[in-house]
């Protein structure tokens, strides 16, 4: 990729993961909110956020402030909702606030997502290096830059 493209490229993944943090603020986990877009051709064809399944209560916290066995993780979300669409998100690149879990990188290596671009670090590396190991090009973006 010449110099302007991967500018370009580069204007362009931060205002899709800039979108993703705004998208962030529909989850209405208290605990952590996250967000995440799947991208192809320039088009946003899925979006999701943390929160738990279509048809249950809005609320991912239980009576001690855990976080609830059934909450989706926004990665999740936004897979199922391609599998619930004519879209397919093979070739496609997700946009995620936060550093994917291991459970959500089994998912985007399936789902054939060949890009991730994500802006929160964890302490915990082993979803970003499963990614990498299935040659998914990962890519950290801060979201204030
Ligand atoms: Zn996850």
């Amino acid at each position: 990729m010449d110099e302007t493209k991967r500018n370009k490229q580069e204007a362009l993944d931060k205002r899709y993961i800039r979108m993703a943090s705004i998208w962030a603020e529909n989850s209405y986990c208290q605990r952590r909110q996250v967000g995440a877009l799947i991208v192809k051709d320039k088009m946003i064809i899925s979006d999701g956020y943390n929160g738990t399944p279509s048809g249950f209560e809005n609320v991912c916290e239980d009576e001690n402030n855990l976080t609830k066995p059934y909450v989706l993780h926004a990665e999740a979300n936004a897979i199922t909702k391609i599998a619930r669409s004519n879209n397919s998100s093979n070739g496609a690149t997700m946009y995620v606030t936060a550093s994917p879990c291991i459970e959500c990188a089994k998912l985007i290596i399936q789902a054939g997502i060949k890009r991730v671009v994500y802006s929160e670090k964890y302490r915990l590396e082993d979803g970003i290096e499963l990614l990498k190991r299935a040659g998914i090009e990962v890519i950290y973006m801060s979201i204030e830059s």
